[in-house]
């Protein structure tokens, strides 16, 4: 097997690794003849866990190396990745400061809850967090004689994603030991990193299934699509490793039209998906991102776009913390 030679450069060990991966028998009957499995990034390990662990592992240990005593990130109320990044922090010593869309809420729940609990500093900034406002943060910051270290949304930069490189490798070691061969891999994608991570790392380790990110969030006009993003990132983190080959806009294509309702907003489909996981399996989805891919995976079954007789996988990215935030609208 291929070494990743990008384990060459320092890691900050911040989770369980591997996370499990196990078939789910209950749901592989009601969708048979096909097989699913699932990969538990839920149980990371870090402050409830999720898929971002993995990409602060590797900025945890490049801010460190860079002299940096303070993080900054940014993202919604409800951000497992600025819960995650306040849990590493903690972790590693580092001062943490969370940019949030909104106003202060009277009450904080969910994940901005255990942000405040793991010991963040939470900027509210309004209905749009703007360069403005972050660039006012690291100023601030910079002048009270602090080294801040600025992760982008969702840890989702050439750094971060070798992370979910790392992870196809640790796929690849599962799937050997299992005996297992997979035909697709669904998962949400919504601020690039994992999908991009994964694409890279499905070519390094040679893993034939095919990747089904589902799209979490329609990009906003004027800005560039996801799928060029992704490419931007593998291509750069290919590069960075000295790999030729350059990954093509098909390479990136995303299932597209389960996002429709909007950001984090939940409707029938989603709630459809929580319960079903929960009764079948005893698994917890989150309202955002999961619960949206899986029912996405489901749809797909139902319809046989997916072939009968597939074994397809699940890749659960986290997200349980946002549960509590949205109560009566998974009910
Ligand atoms: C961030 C997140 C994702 C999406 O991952 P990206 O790398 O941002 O595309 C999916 N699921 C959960 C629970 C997340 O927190």
């Amino acid at each position: 097997m291929p070494s990743n030679p990008y384990t060459m450069k320092n890691k900050f060990s911040l989770g369980f690794f591997p996370t499990p991966l196990h078939k789910m028998h209950n749901l592989s009957r009601k969708y048979q003849p096909c097989e699913l499995y699932i990969k538990r990034d839920d149980q990371t390990g870090l402050a409830s866990g999720g898929n971002k662990t993995r990409k602060l592992e590797y900025l945890m240990a490049e801010a460190v190396k860079q002299g940096c005593d303070t993080m900054v990130t940014l993202g919604a109320q409800q951000s497992n990745h600025c819960r995650q990044t306040a849990a590493a922090c903690a972790v590693a010593g580092l001062e943490c400061h969370l940019i949030v869309r909104g106003e202060k809420p009277a009450l904080p729940d969910g994940n901005l809850l255990l942000s405040v609990l793991l010991g963040a500093k939470i900027h509210y900034a309004g209905s749009e967090i703007t360069d403005d406002f972050v660039e006012q943060v690291m100023y601030v910051l910079k002048s009270e004689g602090k080294t801040p270290y600025l992760i982008p949304y969702g840890g989702s930069n050439i750094t971060g994603i070798f992370g979910f490189v790392d992870a196809m490798q640790e796929l690849r070691q599962q799937l050997y030991s299992l005996n297992l061969d997979l035909d697709y891999i669904f998962f949400a994608s919504c601020s690039g990193g994992t999908q991009a991570g994964m694409l890279l790392g499905k070519e390094l380790y040679k893993i034939k299934a095919r990747l089904m990110p589902v799209s979490i969030q329609k990009p906003e006009v004027g800005f560039p699509s996801l799928e060029e993003f992704v490419l931007e990132l593998a291509n750069g983190a290919a590069k960075s490793v000295g790999i030729e080959r350059l990954f093509r806009q098909s390479d990136a294509e995303l299932i597209k039209g389960y996002d429709e309702a909007g950001y984090g907003v939940v409707t029938q489909n989603e709630r459809q998906a929580i319960h079903e996981l929960a009764r079948l399996e005893g698994i917890l989805l989150d309202p955002v991102y999961t619960a949206r891919a899986f029912y996405a995976m489901t749809n797909f079954l139902q319809r046989e776009i997916i072939e009968p007789g597939s074994k397809v996988l699940f890749w659960h990215t986290g997200g349980l913390p946002a549960n509590f935030h949205y109560g009566e609208e998974i009910l």
